[in-house]
């Protein structure tokens, strides 16, 4: 259900949502940004190859690691980090197009990544998925069946390793009920939303431009 009458804030927000795989991240986001009006997934470039069932310009712009180092050497991407022996980056241009429209825009990067945005678009809004315990991680990784069991047990490590990153966050979601981290992951995104500084335009219209 979409939320009937919510308007666009005057200027869009960066959000970074980091967290391990196998936290739940990937279908907290996209449910939110199903629910939430504005709200778009930047789709990175990786050298890795497609899972099952994921789409090229949809999940990832999946390139070679010759276009992904192009990529790097013209400076078009926002910040890139390599996962679990992976190139990962974020494409610049998309980003800076929607916040300049007023769109919001979520990136789903590491914790390097994460770090380097912060470093160049200090607003950017920053939250942490938490899994209830490590061992949840490997149970949902299994699961899911897309990885094999040494890929698994490297992620494990991973997880611990930007777990102890989570300090540089500006909030934490907890995966533990699903609809309660749903609920939690959307009210963040509306919150921010929902700032003064970005709804300068609600006041004007009502005084007449006194107030804001
Ligand atoms: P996966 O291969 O499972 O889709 O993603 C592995 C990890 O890479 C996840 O932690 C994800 O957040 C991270 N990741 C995906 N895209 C990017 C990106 O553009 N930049 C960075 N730094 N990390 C990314």
């Amino acid at each position: 259900m979409m939320l009937e009458g919510w308007a666009a804030p005057d200027f869009g927000a960066l959000f970074v949502v980091s967290g391990a795989s196998g936290t739940g991240k990937t279908t907290l986001l996209q449910a939110a940004l199903e629910r939430v009006p504005g709200l778009e997934f930047s789709v990175s470039a990786t050298t890795r190859a497609p899972r099952a069932g994921e789409q090229d310009g949809v999940d990832y712009h999946f390139v070679s690691p010759d276009q992904y180092r192009e990529m790097v050497r013209r400076n078009e991407l926002l910040e890139h980090a390599e996962v679990y022996g992976t190139m990962y980056g974020t494409p610049r241009a998309p980003v800076f197009a929607a916040l300049a429209e007023g769109r919001s825009i979520v990136l789903d990067i590491d914790v390097q990544g994460a770090g380097q945005v912060r470093e160049v678009y200090p607003e950017a809004v920053t939250i942490f998925v938490l899994p209830p315990r490590l061992e949840v991680i490997r149970e949902r990784l299994q699961a899911r069946g897309k990885d094999g069991p040494e890929v698994v047990e490297r992620r494990i490590r991973d997880a611990t390793e930007q777990l102890a990153r989570c300090g540089e966050y500006d909030y934490l979601v907890m995966n533990d009920v699903l609809d309660t981290a749903h609920a939690q992951l959307q009210g963040i995104f509306l919150a921010e939303l929902s700032r003064r500084s970005r709804r300068s335009s609600w006041v004007r219209a009502l005084t007449g431009g006194a107030g804001a």
